[in-house]
């Protein structure tokens, strides 16, 4: 595949115009022009932008079943109150149609990859082998009961998805380790997983400090920060990625910066859930790397990243009154190339020869919100709206185009979510009677 002639966002996160060269799933060539040869399907237009694919780091896939579900509870009550008895109702097959959804919704906003926390790994995991997509999955693990680690039913399904899908897919699929919460496990437990993630040199996915509640309760039960207890359990001896951040200290930045822990940013979630603003300015002057996450479509409620990075940018401008915070480079970055790091994909999140061609193609021409536009990095992430989005490539394949989805039937899965959504919220409004 050839990219003749485009704008294209460099390795360097500056703009650039000229060609990008793939062959193999790989980038082999980006600057001015590309050399003679042949390279597959040209796409040659003055009026397109492409980005490296972004890559959600936090997300709860299967979750669009419960869009719109339990609105305006904060998150204790809504995940206690109904949330938790949904999920209860959910089969394998309705988490595979739940994902598939989510995965559709994340393609067509130019997401090449995603890091998600659930149960029902297995029906996550071929969802994302059918679709093309990327993801590191994990099962999210609690331990309410104080049971050890091994007789804990998550873990046996933590060691099942290791087993069965860990690098499946020719490396697309990631397995991964995870602690749900603070509050939702006990020290041994942690320790143990933290110690099965070490040995098996596997990454570690967490919520870390997302509302004031968790972090001051932690305070006053444990003496420590959420952050600083799961450092004294060993977590964080692991590639970790720790969703939200909301209310750490700057102890706890210290901490998550030396262990190169990255912090998954879920503005809209944290905004909607009134949990508050993650001071991200702060965590990037203290060497905290940033990604961008949507989190689940229940509490977002959707898995539009383009939103995200448009959010991202504006809120701490917004909070800290400083107009050059966040520049759109940084944003761009944070979608891309610091999600793809937290995933362990080293050879991923850029456009750069020798990285894998995980891109997406932001069409600019004809759109009355991208014209005329002095400035293109500037109209991406401020003007840009997810259609704005013609295609999705992952791995050199072409999985999202003009608005149609090329590796799944959209109408099956649409269809398929819906039955599932609907059986469980009948059966609940039958409990209720
Ligand atoms: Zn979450």
């Amino acid at each position: 595949m050839l990219f003749r002639d485009v704008y294209y966002l460099g390795e360097d996160f500056e703009l650039r115009r000229g060609d990008i060269a793939v062959r193999g799933g790989v980038i082999e060539y980006a600057g001015e022009r590309a050399p003679a040869g042949d390279w597959g399907e040209t796409i040659s237009h003055a009026e397109r932008l492409v980005l490296p694919g972004f890559v959600n780091a936090h997300c709860h896939v299967p979750m669009t079943l419960l869009r719109g579900y339990g609105e305006g509870l904060p998150l204790d009550r809504w995940l206690a109150e109904r949330v938790f008895p949904f999920e209860d109702r959910m089969t394998a097959e309705d988490v595979y149609w739940g994902s598939l959804v989510g995965i559709a919704e994340m393609l067509a906003s130019g997401v090449t990859s995603f890091s998600d926390m659930y149960g029902f790994c297995g029906a996550i995991c071929e969802a994302v082998k059918v679709s093309g997509i990327k993801a590191n999955i994990s099962r999210g693990l609690t331990s309410a009961d104080g049971g050890a680690l091994g007789e804990s039913r998550g873990f046996y399904e933590t060691e099942e998805l290791f087993a069965e899908w860990d690098g499946a897919c020719g490396g697309r699929i990631i397995a991964e380790a995870s602690i749900h919460a603070e509050y939702t496990s006990h020290e041994g437990f942690v320790r143990e997983l933290a110690a099965f993630a070490k040995a098996r040199g596997a990454g570690i996915h967490i919520h870390l400090s997302e509302t004031r509640k968790e972090h001051e309760e932690c305070l006053a039960r444990r003496g420590t920060t959420p952050t600083e207890y799961f450092e004294a359990c060993g977590i964080f001896e692991s590639r970790v990625t720790a969703a939200h951040c909301v209310h750490i200290s700057d102890g706890d930045m210290n901490i998550l910066a030396r262990r190169g822990v990255c912090a998954a940013h879920c503005p809209t979630s944290n905004l909607k859930l009134g949990s508050g603003v993650a001071p991200v300015p702060r965590m990037l002057v203290s060497g905290v790397a940033v990604a961008l996450g949507t989190d689940g479509a229940s509490s977002n409620n959707n898995l539009n990243m383009a939103e995200e990075a448009h959010i991202a940018s504006i809120l701490h401008r917004g909070v800290n009154m400083d107009a050059a915070l966040t520049p759109t480079a940084e944003i761009l970055k944070m979608a891309s190339l610091s999600g793809a790091r937290a995933q362990g994909r080293s050879d991923t999140g850029a456009v750069k020869p020798g990285f894998k061609a995980d891109l997406a193609v932001l069409k600019l021409d004809g759109r009355p919100h991208l014209g005329p536009l002095h400035d293109i990095l500037g109209g991406a992430v401020f003007s840009a709206q997810a259609g704005d989005i013609e295609m999705t490539v992952a791995d050199g394949e072409i999985l999202y185009r003009n608005g149609e989805f090329l590796t799944f039937d959209i109408r099956e899965a649409l269809g398929g979510a819906s039955a599932a959504a609907a059986r469980i919220a009948r059966e609940l409004r039958g409990a209720q009677t």
